[in-house]
């Protein structure tokens, strides 16, 4: 246990309480921090940006822009208010309506942000699509979405749109962000904010209203599209303050690209909701580049995963030396199992622990974390947020049955908070499905203990079942990571005729370790010796990657089709597999 002391806590922490919070809280109290619009409406750009303008912060600098060629620009809160201002009213001149859907294809340049606020102000639907998609999962996003207006880069559009848009009739208008030209169905993104005002009455969005539009990682399967409403920006607010300790004038760094709900609700909405300073950096991992941004940029708050994290671990602290992270407060991480070995990590080599969170693309905002001023298990995601019920359950008809502590089920929310997701775009019935007896059901398993910590099994499709047991991934995996030789691993089920199925392991090594039998049987002793021989993996691989979605996490159902030779299913989302446009 990492036992937070007094000097964790200073300055004071945003949520010094949990317990008392947890008992005392209500979302009326929540929606009344957030500024509201005059009529009873909400806006999430308002919340984000126009709120600081109209209580005289508008010359904080909202977002700080490093571009990959070294380029750094600040955009002030008031700057960020105007120009997407422009947008909006650029988008009102386009004829598009409350409702539409826009979307961006994009790096993480500054036009994306622009581009979301406007969109939001304008009551239009913003839908980000991870800009080193190709072509096919471009299209069948544009389709499902019908998005009137993308936009996007002259190279991404001549690479991933240009061809197919005979395909795309709902498609009217690409804003092309580096271009001054104009042609039929195609302009400058520039052109039309120059050619706009400054002027335009507040946005007129209700809490209801559709806001954004996720697509999920595709980890399992097909991508759904998830569908959010403006009065998600209470949970967004929320989570920012107590989660990740916000507050206005922090440097904060979200490492997630805008392509996934990380990228947004805490990459955009959640900090600018809470008055900090976005750091924005266009280039992709570099570990020395990384720790010279937290150190150059005095980063306050960071919030990254754990891919991230393992990633800085296999390269070792040499990359750290002559960097100084004193200005850290608080380390938080997302999208994955967090392996108990990276929180330490974090704590020896960085000076303060990583904070695991879970949430999921459906959920919106984070909903269990671990909290600045409380006491981290490493290896657990921590507790509920306050105003979150959440429970281990098992599904039975028309219910669930609540499972009591240590008991492994699906992970559970009650319904009914803010930045719950509305609806999976025209997929009634598997939206549906995810709701029972009131509660939401998340597709995770888990576990909940006596002092109410949550640990993560393994999801649903991933657990493996072997001679009566069943074994989340996660527990081997865990394992696994403690021998200094393993950078990252992967378990699988493979049949077996007596046992059911036996745990498969695949193994990434650090460098400098070399594949080869001798450690293969040492790391199979290693996790015998540990886990026992019902658990540990039977059969172990080397591989030099570990294959993952584009938003970082392990896609063990590929491992697994792989292994048995059976139909990859949807790869969409699959890292490196459009790599010839990655560069884009
Ligand atoms: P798809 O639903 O398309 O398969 P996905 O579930 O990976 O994709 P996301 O919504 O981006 O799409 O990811 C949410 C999932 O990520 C969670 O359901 C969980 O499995 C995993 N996850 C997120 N945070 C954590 C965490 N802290 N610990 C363990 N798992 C996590
Ligand atoms: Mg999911």
């Amino acid at each position: 246990m990492i036992h937070k002391t007094l000097n964790d806590r200073e300055p004071v922490p945003n949520l010094t309480d949990y317990a008392t919070m947890q008992a005392s809280f209500s979302w009326d109290a929540a929606r009344a921090e957030c500024a509201g619009l005059s009529d009873g409406g909400l806006n999430i750009a308002f919340e984000a940006v126009d709120r600081w303008v109209a209580a005289g912060r508008g010359e904080a600098i909202a977002l700080r822009w490093l571009g990959k060629n070294g380029e750094r620009r600040d955009f002030s809160y008031a700057e960020l208010a105007r120009l997407s201002d422009r947008f909006a009213n650029g988008l009102q001149r386009l004829g598009i309506n409350p409702g539409d859907r826009v979307c961006i294809l994009a790096g993480r340049i500054p036009e994306l942000y622009i581009t979301a606020l406007g969109t939001l102000k304008a009551g239009a639907v913003f839908c980000p699509l991870f800009s080193a998609f190709g072509p096919e999962p471009v299209r069948v996003r544009l389709v499902k979405s019908r998005a009137r207006v993308l936009v996007t880069t002259t190279l991404l559009y001549r690479r991933k749109v240009r061809e197919q848009r005979s395909d795309l009739p709902h498609l009217e208008q690409v804003l092309l962000t580096d271009s001054d030209s104009d042609e039929p169905g195609i302009r400058s993104f520039h052109t039309l904010l120059e050619a706009e005002t400054d002027h335009r009455p507040p946005p007129r969005t209700q809490p209801e209203d559709w806001a954004l539009l996720h697509f999920t990682s595709g980890t399992t399967g097909t991508p759904k599209g998830a569908i959010h409403v403006h009065q998600a920006v209470i949970a967004h607010r929320l989570t920012g303050c107590w989660v990740l300790d916000l507050r206005p004038g922090d440097i904060y760094w979200c490492t997630a690209d805008p392509g996934w709900v990380t990228g947004v609700s805490y990459g955009i909405i959640a900090p600018l909701a809470n008055g900090a300073t976005l750091v924005v950096d266009e280039a992709e991992f570099d570990a020395r580049r990384w720790y010279a941004i937290l150190d150059r940029e005095r980063v306050n708050v960071w919030y990254t995963a754990p891919t991230a994290i393992r990633m800085l671990m296999k390269v070792g602290a040499e990359a750290l030396h002559g960097h100084d992270l004193g200005a850290l407060r608080f380390m938080a991480s997302v999208g994955e199992p967090l392996n108990p070995e990276a929180v330490t990590w974090g704590l020896a080599t960085l000076g303060r622990p990583f904070h695991d969170t879970w949430w999921q693309t459906e959920t919106g905002a984070i909903m269990i974390a671990n909290y600045r001023a409380v006491d981290i298990w490493p290896g657990s995601m921590g507790q509920p947020l306050p105003g979150i019920e959440a429970a281990i359950v098992q599904r039975r008809s028309g219910g669930v049955d609540r499972l009591p502590p240590g008991e492994e089920g699906e992970l559970a929310l009650r319904m009914g908070w803010p930045s719950m997701f509305r609806g999976y775009l025209e997929d009634e019935e598997r939206y549906r499905q995810c709701f029972a007896g009131g509660w939401y059901l998340s597709g995770d398993l888990a576990t909940c203990d006596a002092n109410g910590y949550f640990w993560f099994v393994g999801r649903n499709d991933d657990v493996i079942k072997t001679s009566g047991h069943l074994i989340g991934p996660f527990e081997v995996e865990n394992v696994l990571m403690e021998h200094p030789a393993v950078a990252e691993a992967g378990m699988i089920g493979k049949p077996d005729e007596f046992a059911g199925e036996i745990v498969k392991a695949f193994v990434a090594l650090k460098t400098g370790y070399e594949p080869g039998d001798a450690l293969r049987k040492e790391l199979l002793g290693f996790a015998r010796t540990r886990l026992g021989p019902a658990v540990a993996p039977r059969e172990l691989e080397f591989v030099a990657d570990l294959p993952k979605t584009r938003s970082g996490k392990i896609m063990r159902r590929l491992l697994r089709a792989r292994e048995l030779g059976l139909p990859l299913g949807d790869v969409s989302t699959l890292e490196g597999e459009h790599l010839k446009d990655s560069d884009a």
